[in-house]
């Protein structure tokens, strides 16, 4: 109910810059599914509008909410599609950022080789740019692909180069970087034992619950549940390790209880199965197995693979201790089909992948093409318009541009009720000059002669050669009298230029008529000045004639 009279639909985002704030504020809410709707409105809003920047950003804050509500596929999609854009505009920062949210559904999808290389992109432009956010993000994210392999050194390597140059205002990234840290030492420090490493192992457990406690404040300062819930159960763990089960109980019921009020599923199940983990750690074999095979219902219920495989090892684990073996075995073998499906899952997803990117690149080079293709025609057709209005021989316009441009200047002029004059030159005896010296020698006379002409006008003034001998100038805002003058100095200017520098003994004349737009009634401006030239001529040639 509104009690504002203010309906929805005013409410309701509507230019691509609000429909991409709305996205924001869905996705720090939480909602993401509605984030990526808004995100992907916002993206086809600024495609239409040729923003190439904001379709961009509008389809990564897609991705990152996309990859939040299990479509890793599509989330990878969106940001190969807006790490394209960033580069057809150079923005280097918009790729950095895209190709680091990026990693994170590839590394979900098991597609570690892809998510590294995106990074590895990612830290090289970080790293050029000089921005230590920037770098941050590609160091912590890294660490996190090295673990998600296994790797769990690189990983911490990475963790720790994220720690040295994270922002200490920012309590987001601290957060980030000391949990994970922590959650690395977590799997570590049982590698290191086994190894016989007991002083590194006891060294990073030390090291591990700094972090950790330091995170558990951080996220309760934040009031967080999301952060307590994931750092309290890496806490408890860290206890277990040392040998404090019943402190680690407690921290990963914490954990757990914090989960199961705010609906964390994957974060309870984790806290289930740890809490199995610390009662073998003790010894209580069989209630850890009770507490394994719930934990075991919930990941499958909740499609959650990899943990299911950590349950399915840790049972195996357990009913060995306690003598099952049959049990033990049938949870081994239910681990490696897993561990093969997932390596057919993997090599499925990186194929439809391959498909999604194949497409994307065809998509862009055929709308490449199509730019290029209604450029070239854009540039050919604006070079035969120029073409069909030159006349080939002087480079001045033609008749057809005459024709065009007679109505809008007399149309100008009557709009503006300023005077408008044509004058047309004929060469006098044009026939002799052919004659005597030949046909290539008349057309450098016209060429010369259009070159003079186009020489001794304004700018403005229109000057063409209206078929054989004959040209014409229009002088816009230039009254009889004057144009008549104008006409006299061209016809001076042709009769003393010296033409012999083309042949020995030539000479040239031209005759002019010349008449002035009355009323904005171009039809019959040419035939005037036409019949001025003729009256020229029959006076003996060589002279301008006007009207009046
Ligand atoms: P008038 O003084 O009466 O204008 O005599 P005229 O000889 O100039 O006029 P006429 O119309 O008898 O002859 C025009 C000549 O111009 C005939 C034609 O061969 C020549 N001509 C027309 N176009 C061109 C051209 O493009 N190049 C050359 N070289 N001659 C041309
Ligand atoms: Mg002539
Ligand atoms: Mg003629």
């Amino acid at each position: 109910m509104s009690t504002s009279g203010v309906t929805e639909a005013d409410r309701r985002p509507s230019t691509a810059t609000e429909l991409y704030e709305e996205a924001e504020r869905a996705r720090t809410r939480g909602d993401y599914r509605s984030g990526v709707a808004l995100a992907r409105r916002a993206a086809d809003l600024s495609a239409r509008h040729g923003d190439v920047a904001g379709q961009a950003a509008a389809l990564r804050l897609a991705a990152n909410q996309l990859l939040r509500v299990g479509e890793q596929e599509a989330a990878i999609t969106a940001c190969t599609e807006a790490t394209g854009l960033f580069e057809s505009i150079g923005d280097e920062r918009g790729i950095c950022e895209t190709l680091t949210v990026q990693a994170i559904p590839f590394n979900d999808l098991g597609l570690h080789e892809e998510a590294l290389d995106a990074l590895d992109r990612a830290r090289r432009i970080a790293q050029r740019l000089d921005d230590r956010a920037l770098l941050y993000w590609v160091h912590n994210r890294t660490g996190v692909v090295h673990a998600a392999m296994g790797d769990l050194a690189s990983s911490n390597e990475c963790l720790r180069h994220a720690l040295a140059v994270v922002d200490p205002g920012d309590d987001e990234a601290r957060f980030c970087v000391l949990n994970n840290l922590g959650d690395n030492a977590v799997y570590r420090i049982p590698q290191l034992r086994e190894l016989g490493r007991e002083d590194e192992a006891d060294e990073l457990l030390e090291t591990a619950l700094g972090h950790v406690r330091t995170a558990l404040e951080l996220a309760e300062a934040a009031n967080h549940p999301y952060r307590q819930s994931i750092v309290l159960d890496n806490f408890g763990m860290l206890m277990a390790h040392r040998g404090e089960y019943g402190e680690a109980f407690t921290l990963v019921e914490n954990s757990r209880m914090i989960a199961l009020a705010h609906g964390y599923r994957s974060l309870e199940s984790a806290a289930l199965q740890h809490q199995a983990q610390i009662r073998l750690l003790r010894g209580d074999c069989a209630i850890a197995v009770l507490g394994l095979l719930e934990a075991l219902e919930r990941a499958k219920e909740a499609k959650e693979k990899p943990m299911t495989m950590a349950i399915h090892l840790q049972l195996s684990q357990a009913y060995e201790r306690i003598g099952d073996f049959k049990a033990a075995l049938t949870h081994y073998r239910s681990y490696h089909a897993l561990e093969r499906e997932s390596h057919n899952d993997v090599a499925a997803v990186r194929a439809r992948m391959m498909v999604h990117m194949f497409e994307l690149d065809n998509a862009r080079l055929e709308a490449d093409n199509a730019r290029l293709e209604s450029e070239l025609h854009r540039m050919r057709s604006a070079e035969l318009e120029q073409q069909a209005l030159t006349d080939a021989l002087t480079g001045l316009a033609n008749r057809r541009a005459v024709d065009q441009r007679l109505p809008e200047l007399a149309t100008l002029a009557a709009a503006t009720g300023r005077p408008f004059c044509l004058a047309i030159a004929d060469v006098d005896h044009f026939k002799s000059v052919n004659d005597r010296f030949g046909h290539a020698a008349g057309d450098d006379v016209l060429r010369r002669l259009g070159a003079l002409l186009r020489e001794h006008v304004r700018g403005i003034d229109l000057v063409a050669r209206l078929g054989g001998e004959e040209f014409l100038v229009a002088f816009e805002g230039v009254d009889l009298p004057e144009a008549t003058h104008l006409a006299e100095k061209l016809r001076l200017i042709i009769q003393n230029h010296d033409w012999s520098t083309l042949q020995p003994g030539l000479a040239v004349t031209v005759s002019i008529g010349v008449a002035e737009c009355e009323d904005g009634d171009h039809t019959a401006l040419l035939p005037r000045a036409d019949a001025r030239l003729y009256a020229a001529k029959r006076a003996g040639r060589n002279r301008v004639t006007a009207e009046g």
